[in-house]
């Protein structure tokens, strides 16, 4: 390989290398959280492409986020990979129906249903089974399943015994129910989630010719996050690949946290019975976190039973050492959230930047009250996928404008003083009143200004990656990045579901609200969904690089009764427990009191800020604007319940 190739290895360790180098046949990664898989495989098509081994336009990267897609786009770019197609599954399957689809079946693709949930209990009703809240969940997330488990609602039944899934009713009903869906799917031409990848299945199935061109367009396949692979995803997989074996992937089975929806880490556990003669590599040193926080993450492995439990690996640290995790009890969730706020604050104070600082949680019904302390701690925060970025209207005033001064020069008086592209886009925008400084105060001025302001955070890192760029070159990034609804990150405190957080990483992370009910959830019985919401503890530990907290809250409102406690999968991993094995080697420690300094008087001087918020308010789980303003009662939408499946809503809203 060329020299200039090989720069792409440095900056690898030899296990890593090994994967980078691999470019021919089967490889398998199976390694923990934080050792460098996804540096591992951008890294090995950058060496690919720029050894000259690889076509950038015949590799195609799946990701699991949309976010992370456009990461590792950027990162490819950034070592001389550009080109290189990095989607998720849905993405690239939505791409592939919508250019044969006018030729497979005729006229567009059908629009994408969106309101998913009351669909289902449309469908209910029509059977004449009527759902409560919890059924009509249960119900969703049992068609969910049999469609990436490709069963059709005859075979509901007995697939249900075959699984040994506990259905939610009687399996005959739900079979009706899904029936029904189906038609009244059909009906009003529209078609779910599950049925894009489930119509590229078909198409690629049932025409070969259309098998044929996809093949010759995409010859070589990296996955990321490959535990979390569901059987038609997988499908999907191997249709791609056809009888060709140019297939990378990398997981962690004790990352697994989407196995509600179907998605399981037997692809990634079998992968070497499937795939005899693969290169199979394991990294066990972590680059991520340090010392402390990888030794609570290997003693929270270590009480984990199950499959995934059974190929763990034990992690280490590459960190210097950090602060002790620290164990925090408040007496309210109100408190709670102050709490958080106020180390938020003294961390920032301290140095660390807000986007460097992030707030988990299992719900994200649990945000709102942490958005509101930090609101009042005057802290800038985010809310991760909330909001669909490029729909916002001020955004696309500013792409309209900015491509008409990318054709035409704008108005030339402001751009002539311009000296570069992050001025020439301030000075377009500040036709728009955009200036340096935020608006006073929060509402629809300050979001208008945040959009804005993240336009140009935008526009100063493209011209740092790509100093050439002009501002044409800028407008196709973010029609890409549309495309793609790959918002730009804001310099703010991230507020995300351990769903949401997946393969991201802080140097500051507080997981909040950890209380047996919410961590594990009230709804996990069986002993498989207690240990994947062991997992979902696992992914948020092993999110951060150097400062982690851990608190939960005895009651939920102030002066309410104590009838909380902590997390069970916290046992005897506090330091200074003295669990054996786990003592931190800081040492030291134990729980600390969250100082409350909450009176109830408060809690409700907060609720009524909430209610006068101005400006739209969206709903928590899938981000709809619910009100243009003024007072709302719900905070969501009627149909998205706030006892959910997280992660369900995460894919949701990250497609829409
Ligand atoms: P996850 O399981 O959470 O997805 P991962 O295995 O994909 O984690 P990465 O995100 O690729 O891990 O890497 C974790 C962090 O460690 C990143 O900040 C990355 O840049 C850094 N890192 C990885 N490998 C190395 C290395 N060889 N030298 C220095 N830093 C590294
Ligand atoms: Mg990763």
């Amino acid at each position: 390989a060329p020299a200039d190739a090989d720069a792409v290895l440095e900056g690898l360790d030899p296990e890593q290398r090994e994967v980078a180098t691999a470019l021919h046949g089967p490889v398998c990664v199976l390694a923990g959280a934080g050792t460098g898989k996804t540096r591992a495989i951008t890294h090995r098509i950058a060496y690919g492409v720029r050894a000259g081994i690889l076509q950038p336009n015949t590799v195609l990267a799946v990701t699991f986020t949309n976010r992370a897609a456009g990461e590792m786009r950027g990162r490819l770019r950034q070592l001389g990979a550009a080109g290189v197609q990095a989607r998720t599954f849905h993405s690239a399957a939505l791409r592939q129906l919508q250019y044969f689809w006018p030729k497979a079946v005729g006229g567009e693709v059908p629009r994408l249903l969106e309101r998913k949930v009351q669909l289902v209990a449309e469908a209910g009703a029509r059977s004449g089974i009527r759902l409560d809240r919890t059924e009509l969940r249960d119900v969703t997330g049992e068609i969910e399943w049999s469609k990436v488990t490709q069963t059709v609602p005859a075979d509901y039944p007995a697939a249900v015994v075959k699984a040994t899934r506990e259905a939610p009713r009687d399996p005959a009903e739900i079979a009706q129910i899904y029936r029904t869906y189906e038609d009244l799917k059909r009906d009003r031409g529209v078609i779910d989630f599950e049925d894009v990848l489930l119509l590229t299945v078909g198409v690629l199935q049932e025409r070969p010719d259309i098998a044929e061109q996809v093949r010759a367009q995409y010859q070589h396949f990296v996955v990321d996050e490959y535990q979390d692979v569901s059987p038609l995803q997988q499908r999907l997989l191997d249709l791609w690949l056809g009888d060709r074996d140019s297939l990378c992937v990398v997981g962690d089975a004790s990352q697994t946290i989407y196995s509600f929806t179907g998605a399981t880490p037997d692809h990634l556990l079998n992968f070497r019975t499937r795939h005899p003669g693969a290169t199979v590599v394991k990294l066990v040193r972590d680059y991520r976190s340090s010392p402390q926080i990888v030794h609570l993450a290997n003693g929270l492995l270590a009480q984990a039973r199950g499959r995934a439990a059974e190929h763990r690996l034990e992690l280490i640290s590459q960190r210097d050492a950090g602060p002790d995790p620290v164990h925090v009890e408040y007496g309210d969730e109100p408190a709670e959230a102050e709490g958080t706020a106020r180390r938020i604050r003294d961390l920032i104070a301290a140095g660390v930047p807000a986007g460097e600082i992030a707030v988990l949680f299992r719900i994200n019904a649990q945000s709102e009250v942490y958005e509101q302390a930090l609101a009042d701690a005057g802290v800038p925060y985010q809310l991760r996928g909330a909001e669909r970025f490029f729909e916002r209207p001020e955004v696309r005033e500013a792409g309209h404008k900015l491509r008409a001064a990318a054709r035409f020069g704008g108005n030339d008086a402001l751009l002539d003083d311009a000296q570069d592209l992050p001025s020439e886009v301030r000075a377009v925008l500040s036709e728009m009143g955009w200036g340096d400084l935020p608006p006073a105060g929060s509402g629809a001025v300050r979001d208008r200004w945040e959009s804005l302001a993240a336009l140009v955070r935008l526009a100063e890192d493209f011209a740092k990656a790509r100093p050439e760029a002009t501002l044409a070159d800028l407008v196709t990034e973010l029609d890409e990045r549309a495309g793609a609804q790959h918002a730009p990150t804001v310099d703010g405190v991230t507020l995300a579901s351990l769903h949401a957080a997946k393969g991201l990483e802080w140097d500051a992370v507080f997981l909040v609200g950890l209380t047996d009910g919410m961590l594990p959830i009230t709804y996990a019985k069986t002993d498989e969904q207690l240990e994947e919401e062991r997992r979902l503890l696992y992914v948020g530990i092993t999110r951060a690089r150097r400062h982690l907290s851990l608190s939960w809250a005895l009651s939920r409102s102030p002066g309410g009764r104590a009838h909380r406690s902590p997390s069970r999968f916290l046992k005897g991993l506090r330091p200074g427990s003295g669990a054996a094995g786990h003592r931190s080697p800081g040492g030291g420690g134990g729980i600390e009191r969250g100082i409350g300094g909450t009176a109830a008087a408060r809690g409700e001087e907060r609720e009524s800020v909430r209610r006068k918020r101005r400006g739209p308010i969206r709903c928590r789980v899938c981000g709809r604007v619910l009100s243009d303003g003024g007072e709302i009662k719900l905070m969501r939408c009627e149909d998205c319940p706030s006892e959910l499946d997280e992660g369900l809503y995460e894919r949701l809203r990250d497609w829409r």
